[in-house]
């Protein structure tokens, strides 16, 4: 699994970068998770965005505590620890900044022992290109399986709602960027799960006859002394050569009117059934067919 962290200030788009380079990784057929992370809720606080992808799938929750890659789009946010960019990197870890500044400059500043990349933006800061484009194309270029088409592509999807011509210039300043770190193509490396599925911790409860597992629909109460068989007008009746013993009927019988012999075949208590012909509906093999009490039958007017 592919687990990066993007870090920034409120306002620099870095869930707009997530979003793109979770969208890049989906369009390589990758799963994807991406969130932002919100401290205070103002323009300019730190905040950073997670992404996740792997060929699997993803059953990690939460935010990204040891990740694959670092994103910074916002030097001075190193050396603030509320910021957490430094937190649970590892020797292996690449940091990458967006600087004008050489990597050394902050392997020696903050004696860093991960490996650090920087990169330039292809257009002044603050000019149209989003620095989210620029983010999510460094690093599409570092993890190294993401397409030049795809990433443009993702650019084109997420930033859907602009003008055509922003959406062009933000693909070309994030393609600029990918093709610019190409010398650290595939440099992350995904790390293996650290959430494994075990064995559910259930029981595993054997089939019951449904006279035992649903003994409430066989007590029909007050009904005993109560002959409702009388209502009837439509009476059910089974056919047993065509009866599979499922026990449906018994078990949706709301009177409790029918019981199974000790063979699975249901019997119709007609002192008791009231013809409401929901067994005849559940019947999944049609064995059950209804006809008219006698007496009940339409009476033929006379002439
Ligand atoms: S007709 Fe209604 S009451 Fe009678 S056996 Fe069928 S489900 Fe039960
Ligand atoms: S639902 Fe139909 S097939 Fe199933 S036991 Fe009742 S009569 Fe037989």
């Amino acid at each position: 699994m592919y687990r990066i962290r993007m870090h920034g200030r409120g306002g620099q788009g870095m869930k707009t970068a997530s979003r793109i380079l979770g969208t890049a990784f989906f369009l390589e057929g990758l799963e994807v998770q991406d969130a932002p992370r919100y401290g205070a809720e103002r323009r300019g606080a730190p905040m950073f965005a997670y992404v996740r992808a792997d060929h699997k799938t993803i059953i990690e929750r939460g935010i990204i505590i040891q990740p694959d890659l670092v994103v910074v789009s916002d030097d001075s946010l190193i050396p603030m620890a509320v910021a957490g960019v430094l937190a649970g990197l590892g020797p292996d870890t690449p940091l990458l900044i967006c600087s004008s500044r050489k990597a050394s400059f902050y392997l020696e500043r903050y004696d860093l022992k991960c490996q650090v990349i920087v990169f330039s933006l292809p257009f002044p800061q603050g000019s149209r290109p989003a620095l989210s484009s620029c983010c999510a194309g460094a690093a599409a270029a570092l993890l190294g399986l993401i397409s030049a088409n795809n990433l443009a592509q993702a650019v084109g999807r997420e930033l859907s709602a602009l003008p055509d011509n922003v959406i062009t210039e933000n693909q070309q300043a994030a393609l600029t960027v990918y093709d610019q770190l190409q010398d650290h193509r595939g440099i992350v490396q995904p790390s293996p799960a650290r959430v494994e599925i075990g064995k559910p911790q259930w029981l595993d409860l054997p089939l019951e006859a449904a006279s035992i597992s649903a003994p409430a629909i066989h007590a029909p109460a007050t009904s005993l002394k109560m002959n409702t068989g009388v209502w009837r007008v439509l009476r059910p009746e089974i056919d047993h050569g065509q009866c599979i013993s499922c026990g449906l009927c018994s078990t949706y019988c709301p009177d409790g009117a029918i019981t199974l012999n000790p063979e699975g075949k249901p019997l119709i208590d007609y002192d008791h059934c009231k013809g409401c012909l929901i067994c005849l509906a559940q019947c999944p093999a049609q064995a059950i067919s209804a006809h008219p009490e006698q007496g009940t039958e339409p009476q033929e007017e006379e002439s």
